[in-house]
């Protein structure tokens, strides 16, 4: 212990996740007379799709970075206190949530809490994932919009979904040679039928599609990367086709060579550690993301009285369903503190509940062959460094589930907590096993979700035993125990 005291925030309404989600939900609760605290990761509030680059944008990011400015301004002209580079890493079932602000521990505790963490890229392993050069569309995106760099000149995007479109943009327009994008959907034409049953993303996907109509004749369809290759770092990709039912086919013949960076992606995941911790029961969908929090669609009341959620932790489907969500949520929260909110919900949100459901049905993301990909000395576990081998002899020795597996290898049990290897560890088992991948599990996160040091978990733990009262299951107080402090 460094003899320092965490920091007390009490608020009515916590809200954790500062993207279009949290910051629709603390705008709604706030509007509603709620005293409201946001608590953001990043240094800037914004998320993903509203994400604030510290430095002038063109091209497609242009608009959402004007629309999510437009947002931030609001909420906080609303009077809710934000504060950015917050991680939470623990939270218990009456409320009070553990996070850091640098070296600082915090202790957040609430009547009603709002979690709208987002959602994570899900990842997949195959032989040659963990080479330098080998990244997440999501982080070749986050460093050309925020830090002005590229992720190298010669460029490979592979995966599936719309994603890849946009980030295949951001690249051309940031000077990259896109060399290949590589979708495994078999064709475009899902994706032009679902795009002509809504007139009203016409314009938005005619704006993506201007932006990748230089790179067309680089697309490839029905396929996925069978392995990367360099010494030290990427330098060639190799792809393999996939059958009509979804399983690796034949290798294609072409190879790529001379790359410098190969940006693997097929879809988000919602991103659930928080939730998990406060219990919060979780439904599967693959089509969602896998994994997401269970909620009454009209509140956004999870299983947890007091815990509300919206966006992509209850089921990934884009920004649009995420700001209704947000609002939905944000106003229930006021509600159960008391606050009522005179609340309709934004007119777009059924169309975009719809658009979104319809995409993800134009993007299939072929789990069979992704756990066909792994030969024996892949890591499926990076933190843990736990190769499939390893997975196949706890399936062998009777490890049938996400729980057996890590408890026989320690895969998921690692800095990541599974956000990384959760994916991959579930296909390549159920193919190995022959069960159903949704079947196999989820870790479930442990305290601490997220990495923290030492000195810091002891300060957050202490001050959280300390201090218990001032949350969820505390109704008797009937009002504010402080107030939300701000930096
Ligand atoms: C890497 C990535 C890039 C994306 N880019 C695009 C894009 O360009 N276009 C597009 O249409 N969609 C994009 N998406 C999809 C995007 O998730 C949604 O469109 C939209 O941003 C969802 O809103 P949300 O509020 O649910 O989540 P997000 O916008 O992801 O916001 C979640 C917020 O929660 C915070 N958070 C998470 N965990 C914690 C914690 N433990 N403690 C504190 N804060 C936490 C994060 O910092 C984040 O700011 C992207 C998704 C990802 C994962």
């Amino acid at each position: 212990m460094t003899g320092r005291s965490a920091e007390i925030v009490d608020s009515e309404i916590c809200v954790v996740g500062g993207g279009p989600a949290g910051l629709s939900a603390a705008l709604a609760a706030r509007r509603a007379g709620a005293q409201v605290v946001l608590l953001d990761l990043f240094d800037r509030p914004g998320g993903q799709y509203f994400m604030q680059p510290p430095h002038p944008v063109s091209g497609l990011a242009a608009a959402q970075v004007g629309q999510g400015r437009a947002l931030i301004g609001k909420v906080r002209d609303s009077g809710v206190v934000i504060r950015s580079g917050v991680e939470v890493f623990g939270a218990d079932g009456a409320g009070t949530l553990l996070a850091r602000q640098g070296e600082r521990a915090l202790v957040v505790r609430a009547k009603a809490l709002v979690l709208a963490t987002g959602a994570h890229e899900r990842t997949s392993p195959f032989p040659g994932w963990t080479l330098p050069g080998v990244m997440n569309p999501g982080a070749a995106q986050r460093l050309v919009k925020m830090h002005g760099i590229t992720p190298g000149k010669r460029v490979v995007l592979a995966g599936c979904g719309p994603f890849l479109l946009v980030v295949a943009a951001q690249l051309h327009h940031a000077g990259c040679e896109v060399v290949r994008v590589v979708e495994a959907s078999p064709s475009p034409l899902r994706l032009a039928a679902t795009l002509l049953r809504f007139p009203s993303r016409w314009a938005e996907a005619a704006g993506l599609l201007r932006a990748v109509a230089p790179l067309w004749s680089r697309f490839r369809f029905g396929r996925v990367v069978a392995e990367a290759m360099g010494e030290g770092h990427v330098n060639r990709v190799r792809f393999a086709f996939l059958d009509g039912e979804g399983r690796l086919g034949a290798d294609d013949p072409e190879t790529i060579d001379d790359i410098d960076a190969l940006l693997v992606g097929y879809g988000f995941r919602p991103s659930v550690e928080i939730a998990t911790l406060l219990g919060c029961s979780l439904r599967h969908d693959w089509n969602a993301g896998g994994h997401h929090v269970a909620i009454d669609e009209a509140s956004g009341a999870t299983s947890v009285p007091g815990v509300f959620a919206a966006g992509e932790i209850t089921g990934v489907a884009g920004a649009y369903p995420a700001l209704a969500g947000g609002a939905r949520a944000g106003a229930a929260a006021a509600r159960f503190v008391g606050r009522p909110a005179g609340h309709s919900p934004p007119s777009y949100a059924g169309r975009a509940d719809r658009f979104a459901k319809a995409l993800r049905r134009a993007f299939r993301v072929p789990y069979a062959a992704l756990g066909q990909l792994p030969d024996a000395e892949t890591l499926l576990c990076r933190c843990e460094e736990v190769r499939a081998t390893d997975v196949a002899a706890a399936l062998q020795d009777g490890g049938c589930d996400a729980h057996g597996v890590k408890m026989w290898t320690r895969a998921g049990m690692g800095l990541c907590q599974g956000r990384i290897c959760g994916f991959g560890l579930s296909v390549y088992a159920a193919q190995r096993a022959g069960l159903d991948p949704a079947s196999f599990g989820a870790n479930a996160a442990r305290f601490p979700a997220r990495p923290a040091p030492l000195d810091i978990l002891a300060e957050a733990t202490a001050a959280a035993i300390a201090a218990p009262q001032g949350n969820l299951a505390d109704e008797s107080r009937g009002g504010l125990s402080g107030s939300a402090s701000r930096d």
